[in-house]
């Protein structure tokens, strides 16, 4: 019930909007690395001194004008600069829609295009984010294309899509994160139970562990995160073929235990005035996170 209102006001537009007026507010401050790129280094630095390497998000999603497209691509080279320069350990998030795949496919390729050739100068990595079913094989044709040429391009696989184990088949021999997944899918698509995803997502993880060739888990699971540190032991599957990643600001204890233990641990870390549809997702995902909601309202 309190999922579906969240996913249904992480879609309001209007919502949206005033959200980018106002900045950074509701608690979205604890998990949103700041509005700029002086503050979202600043935060990767913070990281990085702790082990802690870092996917960055510059937040945008919804849009539908190609000048809001082109500004979104812009920010993006001018992080992917700053990244090289201040030599942190990082690389780069993105959603296609937030670079034009609902304005036109050429026009979001060539933009993302832009990204990647940029970053393959720094040898950074690109990852492109997965968003709803409705993009999801534009997702991948746009991870297709872009893997005739370069070599530094992965994407995302949600594991509560009835086939994802035919996605990951499919990528095998790209750098791919697997998550549970975020969006409100119908049931002739996707399993809605918690186990079954649970279960869909575990079968996901063991098989591009074994067979993949770099597998990023992403989840903020426990139980799920222990099996897979079992798994990798009982297979011997060396530590430079995985890492797990959560997202900035959830379970901050955890991801510095994982790091001090040794395993490749990477903070997704989102940043930007476009915080409104990312923060109703952790919302939905975890009403609990509505209590980062009450403490910044009682903190003032
Ligand atoms: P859940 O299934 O939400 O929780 C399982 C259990 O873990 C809980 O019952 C609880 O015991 C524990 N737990 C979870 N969160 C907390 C917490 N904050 N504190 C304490 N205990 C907790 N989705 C997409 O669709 N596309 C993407 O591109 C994408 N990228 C992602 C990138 C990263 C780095 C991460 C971490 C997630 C991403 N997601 C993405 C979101 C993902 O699909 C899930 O919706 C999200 O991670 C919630 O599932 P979970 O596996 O973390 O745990």
């Amino acid at each position: 019930m309190l999922k579906d209102i969240f996913m249904g006001l992480s879609q309001n537009q209007l919502l949206n909007s005033a959200a980018k007026k106002y900045g950074l507010k509701m608690g979205a401050q604890s998990v949103v690395a700041g509005t700029n790129i002086p503050e979202v280094i600043k935060s990767i630095k913070e990281l990085n001194a702790q082990g802690i390497s870092c996917t960055v998000d510059n937040l945008g999603e919804f849009v539908f004008k190609e000048e809001e497209a082109t500004a979104a691509k812009e920010q993006i080279l001018q992080v992917i600069e700053a990244i090289h320069e201040n030599q942190v350990d990082a690389h780069i998030s993105l959603k296609p829609t937030q670079v034009g795949l609902d304005i036109d496919y050429t026009f979001c390729l060539n933009n993302v295009r832009e990204i990647v050739d940029k970053a393959s100068q720094y040898q950074m990595f690109i990852n492109i984010d997965m968003e709803d079913f409705k993009h999801l094989e534009l997702t991948f044709n746009l991870l297709d294309d872009l893997s005739l040429e370069y070599d530094n391009v992965g994407t995302v696989i949600q594991a509560y899509f009835h086939n994802a184990l035919e996605y990951v088949e499919r990528y095998k021999n790209y750098r791919i994160r697997l998550v549970k997944g975020a969006y409100k899918e119908s049931d002739e698509i996707a399993y809605q139970d918690k186990k079954d995803i649970d279960a869909n997502y575990i079968k996901l993880i063991e098989w591009h562990l074994l067979n993949g060739k770099f597998t990023s888990i992403a989840t903020h699971d426990h139980r799920i995160i222990n099996h897979v540190k079992e798994f990798v032991k009982r297979n011997d599957i060396s530590k430079d073929k995985y890492e797990f990643q959560m997202l900035y600001g959830f379970r901050k204890e955890l991801q510095l235990k994982l790091a001090s233990e040794g395993y490749n641990f990477c903070t997704y870390v989102p940043f930007g005035n476009d915080w409104y549809g990312y923060f109703m997702r952790r919302l939905a995902e975890r009403p609990q996170n509505l209590n980062l909601v009450a403490k910044q309202v009682f903190n003032k």
